[in-house]
């Protein structure tokens, strides 16, 4: 079970670090990482150790090179990260990342030894015009045909309509999230032999988190707002283990 925290650009230094102490000895037995802002990132994670993994929110495409404003997927591994967000609803929608500049980032992130975390998701205009399928089929296609190195992944289907603005949010339901995450693995059947995770995310708190990770195809969560206070997620850590 993949319980994974997205703390985005809600906290301060001061704050994360605090958090990161708060959290760092483990309560479950879970895997689980923490995705700080990149500023924050070292520090977070000599503060949380070993029980506890660390992850990019966001990877420059290419290595190296004149790239202003960029960390690369190779600086984030020696950096001691083991994960990476990659195709997030935020850098999509927010920063307009395209489905070409996600299917680079999995290739930086793979080439680097970083396991990347593709998070695809249908919008609610989407939903509305009926056209998840096709939004999280295109998202897989352009994301994961023919890519080198697709074993190592884990999906995230994350509703882009479902995921929090500052904490408020609804989740979709569990028997929706069921059955897409069916439907994923299914699709990605096209692309590899390899039993890839598929784990779930959109307003996720320590209310709701075991309805998402009893059901037998979610395979862990990523959250954000929750898991920014540490009472929040310390009760979702123990209510999953
Ligand atoms: C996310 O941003 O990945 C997320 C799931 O956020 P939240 O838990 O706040 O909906």
């Amino acid at each position: 079970m993949y319980i994974f925290a997205n703390w985005k650009m809600y906290l301060t230094a001061a704050e994360a670090t605090a958090l990161a102490q708060d959290i760092a000895v483990p309560t479950s037995d879970a895997t689980v990482a923490v995705f700080p802002n990149t500023l924050d990132f070292e520090r977070v994670h000599d503060v949380v150790g070993a029980s506890i993994a660390t992850g990019a929110q966001n990877v420059a495409w290419t290595p190296q090179g004149a790239y202003t404003g960029a960390t690369s997927a190779r600086l984030f591994k020696e950096a001691g990260a083991t994960y990476a967000l990659v195709g997030h609803s935020e850098r999509r929608h927010v920063f307009g990342e395209s489905n070409e500049d996600v299917r680079k980032k999995l290739e930086a992130c793979i080439d680097a030894g970083l396991i990347p975390v593709l998070c695809i998701g249908e919008t609610k205009e989407d939903l509305d015009n009926d056209k998840k399928e096709y939004r999280l089929k295109k998202q897989l296609m352009k994301a994961c045909e023919g890519l080198d190195g697709i074993e190592t992944l884990i999906v995230a289907y994350e509703p882009v309509w479902a995921i929090s603005k500052g904490g408020v949010g609804e989740s979709c339901s569990p028997e929706q999230a069921e059955k897409t995450h069916l439907w994923i693995k299914n699709e990605l059947k096209q692309y590899t032999n390899a039993d890839i995770p598929v784990i779930y995310g959109g307003s996720v708190k320590a209310e709701n988190v075991v309805s998402f990770t009893s059901l037998p195809s979610v395979e862990g969560v990523l959250i954000g707002s929750a898991s920014t206070r540490a009472d929040s997620f310390k009760a979702i850590l123990s209510a999953v283990s």
